[in-house]
């Protein structure tokens, strides 16, 4: 009889549908299944036997269906059976197949299975049948006639190898479309055990005849470790236990291998599993499984130190679920965790690192988990439980990709606290001691997006500790962001933000990993063994972040009265609004004078990183760093050849991509008001317009030069082969690295791979026909809004930004055959005779090149695409020498030209006469250049015109130099950029400046339209204050003619001149009771004002000192209570003046507080020893002639004016 009729009279179908779907099923399993039953025995080639095949298949995997589908003697006609290579090619989507599952049962596992962002896996009725067989590297796959698939498993048993087998329940996951690696199809993820169609003999408890160390003969742990020590050659052994640690699979130099520790409860021995045909083994041994393996050899490891290790033969088994018949396994089963308390595990044994970071040492535990997050699966990152970090980076890579709703039991895992402060706290990393097992797979779909498995490569080379990997990786993640694609190419991001951590973070290259000590040795040591910790983890910040946050925080972080000085409150009207108008912040990247609120950009040490670059026509004329999400503008500085600080000079800076890791993050505010007195400040309707402005002050000597540009690989080359081996360590490697990678383009490309390329400022300008000219500036004009040539050109019509530059040619034009970029400059540019001299006139696009044009430095102006030399020789000249001018040619530089700073020879720079404070003070010329410290400023508002871009219009700024002298600096920004970093602390070049001297005999500084502010050196507001100001004796300073000097004075106070105590109107001034006295005014709101004069006596002379506001009370030596009270109880009368005329006065006033005033003026708590620091008066007031009267006569004498004093600050003795 035919067996499919056989087989069809077995079920006895009821209707057509059954029956079609039964001869379907046979049909199926006679095409797909049966030739790979037989192919390992080619005997049943011919139909009968297929169909015998068939028909048993078939009636048995009809009965497994029937046992597994819900409804009891219906047969599933709803699923049909599909092939492996019809799953592989036409199934696009993940899914899940469970014929035993309920619409409800099935609804429910959906809502159990679903996490945030992941929908559960649709279900598709569908069968799978086919051969379970061995893959490679000990893969499992399923196997039919049309092809296999990858079979992933959560426990297998080695007697479901080679056997046909139905799948009830499965996940399959597709191949991802974007993976890189397109053998890898999809795969099967089995959930439970495969039904076996057809069982065989039972294979494995009854020992087969033959074996020779086979069950029977098995020992336990203890005894196999005894036989390791007494060995007999050639002996076999079985052992059974249970699997304490399976190691990851390795391979390494080309053989796959893993091993596993067998245990009972006082002995442990290892086997290793190097046979290729036992490889299947890691998918059927786990942690807590009772095994016994069979003809096991002794044998000695390679490279290892340690004892001898078990080996598995050709001939061994594994038996699982193993029993011996003496002994009972009741070992208990190790420990699991399910959470870790941060207490708990902070086990802490401090060793302090030499960067200051501490050392910890990890704890191994066992853990149990879900994944809920795949942070990285390329850099083997995920959160389990949603708050514990796994790191998977120092094993090989899994095969089955973690995802999202996997359960996973993980044994002998490192535990560590808080190892990198971008990640959860409680972090769990795997080493190759470590075994990781999936428990149960995810119910989701959703597989990570795929990221390249660069980071783990380079730590499998570099081997670093696990906390710079963490930090790399989440630095990694940052930059992709930010710098890609506009800076950077994907895979350049990995190797970059490696380079940037052994940097930043002071590591080379770790010690080699000893894989078979970290897998075999006991006690445990790896590399995950210590780790780093500490607060002071740089953090990374994105230019787009940082200036987020800077803006966020500008008015947030500061109250209006904490930006007024001390004794704010008894501000008048004009001075509290000057006050407020410009403030600054300044917080530097480490973050110590932050705030301590905690909630400013994090408080750890900030990192950026970004391109320099020239402003563009709309930016502040600064150079500026940028990123991908934004740009900031930047005030820099650079140390020149003679060791000093100077403005940012060299050229070879633009397009570098860099590090910053020092760098003070300044915000300027602006704010515009009209607050009447300080108890008003609360309310802000009267601020009219507020504004801040953001940008960075750094040196160019703390950056890392991550990509040079061509110029500075250049620069550095030149420096390189001078300075030769004479050069700090860091510098050194640095060098080396950057002049490497500027040699030719055939070893940059075989580089490429590794290296970090810039895609932006193309290697251009090589073969390219030039002209050049070397020059010498010596003179730079400010940048203003000017109506130039150029701007009659359409697309830059109306004013534009242009300044000027006066420069000596040093040599003549020359032409090249490719740009000579920064080179070193030949004789051929130098040679000339005499020195011409040449204004270049930078407008438009040309006005870029402000921040770096620096007097006294050289620069190789290049014309491109030309080989006359007349483009380069200004209006006027001849072009031959010799020729005598009146005037200095121009020469319109136009935007494609290029400037390049020339260090190469060291050249003789002329440094233009720059003065001090001290010299301007006393010079005569009415236009001066000099350097000087910002110790003030305020802005000078001005009212009837409203100020460009909101910003004020002018400043005036108090400079000073090393004697302690102070001069005044107006400067007018109507018609100008505004420049940034004009703050306290900054020492400025001011050149081209007017010197004026004022009526009452003070000198002053001014700006004009060809004035120009550079910040040559970089200060915090803390060192805007001189050493100390000189000690002055009272008669010398009588006599010197000196004005806007500042100087200490200790000497006694002599008697009081006078006190003045009275509320006034805040508005004009004039006295205050209730409202204001004037009648114009009326205003209702009042300050109170003190002001005092006292005769000073040092020994030397005598002096007039003026004191008010917040000096007088301490000069009078009352408390805040006693003070308050004294302007209470002056509200009724406004005011009050006392002169007491000498100590001897007597009181014979009436009044209460007028008497005690006079107490207070007289005693020895305000007549007593002071030490002052003093600004003298501009204006003293000259000889005059006195009458005295004696008796009848009157007597005319000359007398010399006392010296008139400002006190400044007020110190006890
Ligand atoms: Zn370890
Ligand atoms: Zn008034």
């Amino acid at each position: 009889m035919d067996s499919l009729q056989l087989f069809l009279d077995q079920f006895k179908a009821r209707g057509e549908a059954e029956t079609v779907w039964l001869k379907e099923i046979f049909g199926f399993i006679s095409e797909h299944l049966c030739p790979e039953l037989s192919e390992p025995a080619p005997l049943a080639a011919d139909d009968v036997v297929t169909g015998v095949c068939a028909g048993q298949l078939s009636v048995c995997l009809v009965k497994k269906l029937q046992e597994n589908v819900a409804v009891t003697h219906v047969l599933p006609v709803s699923y049909r059976l599909v092939s492996v290579s019809a799953l592989l090619s036409l199934q696009h989507l993940a899914c899940v197949s469970n014929l035993s599952w309920t619409t409800n049962q099935h609804r429910a596992w959906e809502k159990e299975v679903e996490l945030p962002g992941h929908q559960a896996l649709p279900r598709v009725n569908l069968l799978l049948i086919g051969c379970l067989k061995e893959g490679r590297a000990g893969e499992w796959r399923l196997t039919d006639a049309s092809g296999s698939v990858r079979c992933e498993c959560l426990s297998l048993s080695p007697l479901w190898l080679n056997r046909p087998v139905f799948l009830p329940h499965w996940n399959y996951i597709p191949h991802n479309a974007l993976g890189q690696n397109h053998e890898v199809r999809g795969y099967v993820e089995l959930i439970g055990s495969p039904a076996l169609l057809c069982p065989g003999p039972e294979q494995g408890f009854a020992a087969s005849p033959g074996e020779g160390a086979g069950l029977s003969r098995a020992v336990g742990v203890r005894e196999a470790a005894g036989l390791l020590y007494n060995r007999t050659r050639g002996q076999r052994i079985s052992v059974f236990g249970l699997v304490a640690s399976v190691c990851p699979q390795l391979v390494v130099a080309g053989t796959t291998f893993f091993c596993f520790w067998l245990t009972d409860e006082s002995h442990t021995v290892r086997v290793l599993v190097k046979d290729i045909n036992r490889q299947w083994w890691t998918q059927c041994v786990y942690v807590g499984l009772s095994v016994c393996v069979t003809e096991l050899r002794v044998c000695v490891l390679r490279g290892w130190r340690g004892n001898d290790i078990l080996c598995v033969t050709e001939q061994s088994e594994l038996h699982t679920n193993y029993t011996h018949t003496d002994t009972l396994l009741d070992t208990p089963p190790p420990h699991l965790m399910s959470h870790v308390d941060s207490e708990d595990c902070e086990e802490v044994e401090p060793e302090t690192d030499k960067a200051g970071l501490r050392m910890k040492k990890s704890r191994v535990i066992s853990y149990q988990g879900t994944v809920t997050q795949v942070v990285s699966d390329g850099a083997g990152l995920y959160v389990i439980d949603r708050k514990v970090g796994l790191c998977l980076a120092y094993q090989p890579t899994l095969r089955r990709k973690l995802r999202a709703g996997d359960s996973v039991e993980l044994h002998h895992v490192h535990f560590l606290y808080r190892p990198c402060p971008d990640f959860p706290p409680s972090m769990l990393c795997t080493c190759l001691r470590s075994s990781l097992r999936v428990i149960a797979f995810s119910g989701v779909g959703g597989a990570p997006p795929p990221d390249s498995g660069w980071l783990p490569r380079l730590l499998l080379e570099k081997n670093t500790g696990v906390s710079e990997y963490l930090w790399t990786c989440h630095l990694s993640s940052k930059l992709a962001h930010s710098l890609v694609p506009s800076l950077l190419k994907q895979r350049s991001v990995a190797v970059l933000s490696w380079k940037l951590m052994e940097s930043v973070w002071r590591r080379g290259r770790g010690g080699r990993r000893d894989i078979y000590s970290e897998m075999l040795d006991e006690p445990h040591t790896c590399p995950l063994s210590k780790y780093t910790t500490g607060p002071k983890v740089h953090q990374y910040l994105s230019i787009s972040a940082l200036i987020g946050s800077l803006y966020s925080e500008c008015w947030s972080s500061v109250s209006l009265s904490s930006l007024l000085p001390p004794g704010g409150s008894s501000l008048s009207r004009s001075q509290l609004n000057t006050a407020l108008a410009w403030s600054c912040r300044t917080l530097t990247s480490d973050l110590q004078d932050g705030p301590q609120t905690g909630d400013a950009p994090g408080r750890r040490p900030l990192l950026l990183v970004g391109m320099l670059e020239l402003p563009t026509q709309t930016s502040e004329p600064t150079l500026q760093l940028r990123d991908a999400t934004g740009a900031v503008a930047c005030v820099v500085t650079e140390t020149s050849p003679d060791g000093g600080q100077r403005a940012a000079f060299n050229s070879a800076w633009i397009g570098c991509l860099v590090c910053v890791e020092q760098f003070t993050m300044v915000t300027e505010r602006f704010l515009q008001s009209d607050f009447p007195s300080y108890q008003h400040l609360d309310q802000d309707k009267y601020i009219t317009n507020k504004h801040c402005r953001v940008y960075l002050q750094f040196s160019l000597d703390s950056l890392h030069i991550l990509s040079p540009s061509v110029a500075m690989a250049t620069h550095l080359g030149q420096r390189g082969e001078e300075l030769g081996s004479d050069v700090t360590d860091r510098r050194q490697t640095l060098e080396a690295e950057e002049t490497e990678r500027a040699t030719t383009a055939s070893r940059k490309r075989r580089r490429e791979a590794s290296s970090v390329t810039v895609t932006t400022n193309p290697v251009g300008g090589g073969f390219r026909p030039c002209v050049s000219l070397v020059i010498r500036v010596e003179q730079k004009e400010g940048v203003a809004q000017k109506n130039t040539a150029a701007a009659l050109k359409v697309e830059e019509a109306g004013l534009t930004r242009c300044f000027s530059v006066k420069a000596v040619v040093v040599g003549p034009v020359v032409s090249w055959g490719r740009d000579p970029k920064n080179g070193p400059v030949t004789d051929k540019e130098m040679e000339t005779e005499q020195e011409d001299k040449v204004v270049l006139v930078l407008s438009g696009g040309s006005a870029r090149w402000f921040p770096l044009l620096q007097p006294g430095c050289f620069y190789r102006l290049t014309a491109p695409n030309t080989q006359d030399p007349r483009v380069l020789i200004g209006r006027g000249v001849s072009g031959q020498r010799g020729v005598e001018l009146h005037t200095d040619p121009t020469l319109q530089v136009r935007s494609d030209w290029r400037l390049h700073t020339l260090t190469r020879p060291p050249l003789q720079a002329l440094s233009p006469t720059v003065l001090s404070v001290s010299e301007v003070l006393d010079s005569r010329s009415e236009m001066v250049c000099f350097q000087a410290q910002v110790c003030d400023r305020i802005s000078l508002s001005d009212r009837t015109s409203s100020p460009g871009a909101g910003v004020c219009a002018g400043v005036r700024l108090t400079v000073w130099d090393q004697s302690g002298r102070t001069l005044q600096v107006y400067l007018d920004f109507s018609h100008t950029p505004y420049p940034p970093g004009l703050l306290p602390g900054n020492t400025l070049l001011l050149s081209a400046f007017q010197r004026r001297v004022s009526r009452s005999g003070g000198v002053y500084c001014r700006s004009l339209p060809v004035s120009s502010i550079t910040v040559t050196s970089l200060g915090d507001a803390s060192s805007a204050r001189p050493p100390s100001a000189p000690m002055m004796h009272l008669g010398v300073w009588a006599v010197r003619d000196q004005s806007g000097i500042v100087g200490q004075v200790r000497g006694h106070v002599v008697c009081f001149l006078f006190l003045q105590l009275e509320w006034s109107c805040s508005l004009c001034g004039s006295p205050y009771l209730q409202t204001c006295s004037s009648s114009q005014c009326l205003s209702t709101s009042s300050v109170f004002q003190s002001k005092a004069k006292l005769v000073m006596d040092d020994g030397t002379g005598e002096a007039h000192v003026w004191f008010s506001g917040a000096l007088v009370p301490p000069l009078l030596g009352l408390a805040d209570s006693q003070w308050e009270g004294l302007q209470r109880a002056l509200r009724v009368r406004g005011h009050i003046r006392v002169t007491p005329r000498g100590r001897s006065l007597v009181c014979d006033s009436d009044d209460p507080l007028l008497h005690f005033l006079l107490c207070v003026c007289s005693s020895d708590v305000v007549c007593r020893q002071l030490s002052l620091t003093c600004r003298k008066t501009n204006q003293q007031r000259s000889e005059e002639m006195k009458r005295f009267s004696r008796g009848e006569r009157d007597f005319m004498t000359r007398v010399t004016p006392p010296l008139q004093l400002t006190c400044l600050h007020l110190e006890d003795v």
